[in-house]
């Protein structure tokens, strides 16, 4: 683990988008009850204490929206933002190759072709240099996998 060999470069990304992180985790889009819901699912992150409850209401596959509730850090909040954001109008497949290309971006060295996908998701990209915050950026993350498979227990971080 090289946790504290940070490049300038990944550090003055994380600068850069940090304020972005901060209104997200402040002004969360999506955040709320979503009485229409056809699916949701409980997710919990405990190394930090992060919760939350993802609702969608999916159509012919297709997610048509998307909400969240709970209490977690600027990470985790602004990551489910980010996520209802970015899963409203997409496909329950294309949903699935976001979050493998988003998971790529966050656990990974490498940059990729999926890269191209993520759009605003790439605000994350440098809590990579941070392990102990990637948890709390994928839990929203495991909590629409959960969601899609009508899990009825919570999701952990830590399964
Ligand atoms: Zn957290």
């Amino acid at each position: 683990m090289n946790d504290y060999q940070h490049s300038d470069s990944f550090d003055n990304l994380f600068e850069l988008y940090q304020e972005v992180i901060i209104d997200h985790s402040q002004h969360p889009h999506h955040f709320g009850a979503l009485p229409q819901a056809t699916h949701h699912a409980e997710g919990v992150n405990p190394l930090c204490g992060d919760t939350l409850t993802l609702y969608l209401k999916i159509e012919n596959a297709v997610i048509r929206d998307a909400a969240f509730q709970g209490h977690g850090c600027a990470i985790s909040t602004a990551s489910a933002s980010l996520l209802t954001d970015s899963i409203i109008g997409k496909s329950i497949d294309e949903a699935k190759r976001l979050f493998e290309a988003f998971h790529q971006l966050i656990t990974s060295e490498k940059e990729t072709a999926a890269d191209n996908m993520l759009g605003k998701l790439i605000i994350l990209a440098g809590v990579k240099n941070y392990p102990a915050r990637v948890k709390c950026a994928t839990l929203a993350w495991h909590t629409l996998q959960a969601a899609l498979r009508q899990d009825a227990q919570p999701v952990t971080t830590e399964a």
